[in-house]
């Protein structure tokens, strides 16, 4: 529970963040705010102030592009993420690697749990470490428990690239970057990508660079 003295330094950090229009600046890779983990939400910033963060965080997602924002990328120690992916892929990526549309959701203090064994590794990369990717084994299916914008309950399966989102900005939100779970033989430059990892698949990737599947 934050009393009154402690939850000033954020509504005055939000505050200063929201004063200036338009797309939020992204902390990157090597701020200890990535690293530190969150607070719960439990009202601090207020209804309205908590409205206009989150707006402000669709807004930067968008702008960057990105599918998924977490606050601590915008400098922010709190337990909230955006995600949104309207999945402009071909249809061969897309159904390899599940990659459906997900809509805007905001996901208030988040929590997941694996459903079953299988895993599924794919390349992504993160707003907060421009210029590079890596493929990650995450959890084919996870179950996510937490609340909406509004304080309802959320208890949800995800499945297929959705649930590849939900995992990595849930980490952001624990202080882990993608990188932490990531084959590290895998990283690539946007550029080496964009000429030679665009297959529905990482299994070519895997042999060249020599790191395993799952
Ligand atoms: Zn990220």
């Amino acid at each position: 529970m934050a009393s009154p003295s402690d939850r000033a330094p954020l509504v005055e950090r939000v505050e200063e963040l929201l004063a200036v229009d338009g797309p939020l600046p992204i902390v990157a890779a090597g701020d200890p705010v990535l690293r530190r983990g969150t607070e719960p939400y439990d009202g601090q910033l207020g209804p309205e102030l908590l409205a206009r963060f989150i707006e402000a965080l669709r807004v930067t997602m968008h702008a960057a592009p990105g599918v998924g924002l977490a606050a601590p990328q915008v400098g922010v120690p709190l337990r909230i993420a955006v995600i949104e992916d309207p999945a402009p892929v071909p249809e061969e990526v897309a159904v390899a690697r599940g990659r459906v549309p997900q809509p805007f959701r905001v996901l208030v203090n988040p929590a997941y749990e694996p459903v079953g064994p299988a895993r599924a590794a794919f390349f992504e990369g993160c707003l907060s470490v421009p210029g590079w990717q890596a493929v990650v084994a995450r959890h084919a299916e996870v179950r996510l428990r937490g609340q909406d914008e509004h304080g309802h309950a959320v208890d949800e399966l995800f499945t297929g690239w959705p649930a590849r989102i939900v995992q990595h900005e849930t980490d952001h939100l624990d202080g882990m970057l993608y990188l932490d779970r990531a084959e590290l033989r895998s990283l690539s430059s946007n550029e080496a990508m964009a000429r030679r990892w665009t297959h529905p698949t990482p299994t070519t990737a895997a042999a060249e660079l020599g790191f395993k599947l799952p």
